[in-house]
């Protein structure tokens, strides 16, 4: 299934009122960065660790690019959500996120969650270009490129 992203501006206006979920977090995130799913599985899959102190041979995190897929598929299914930290760091390396907000979503009550640009995602220690800042709902960033778009 193909997804085109929604034009910012409709999109701040219909679910500024939702929480953000984590699965949704990474989302926003990945299709900042402009990446696919599968764009990201393929990433993944090129990923070599160490298992354990001395290994010699590091091995690859996952089997095929298809379990990579199912892996990044599950944790955008709404209500999804990896206690598993590694999984979100590694993530982190691909595409700009901050695995402490994705965290915090899991963990904190509603009230102190971090705020997040419900258009693209970026957050205090995630911010476009390192510079924008969150007035609203969204940031200053995709606010001038909604202008843009409008304009
Ligand atoms: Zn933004
Ligand atoms: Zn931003």
């Amino acid at each position: 299934m193909l997804a085109y992203p929604t034009p910012v501006a409709d999109r701040a206006v219909s679910i500024a009122a939702l929480p953000i979920t984590p699965a949704q977090y990474l989302t926003l995130r990945r299709e900042a960065s402009g990446l696919s799913r599968m764009q990201v599985a393929r990433r993944l899959y090129e990923i070599k660790i160490k298992r354990f102190f001395g290994d010699r041979r590091p091995r690859r995190l996952f089997d095929s690019v298809a379990q990579a897929l199912a892996t990044v598929e599950q944790l955008e299914i709404p209500g999804a959500r990896s206690k598993y930290r590694p999984v979100i760091d590694v993530l982190g390396g691909i595409f700009p996120l901050d695995a402490d907000v994705y965290h915090q979503l899991i963990d904190e009550p509603a009230d102190r969650r971090p705020a997040i640009c419900r258009s693209c995602g970026c957050s205090r220690h995630d911010a476009c270009g390192g510079t924008c800042t969150l007035t609203h709902v969204i940031c200053n960033y995709c606010t001038a490129g909604a202008e843009r778009l409008a304009a």
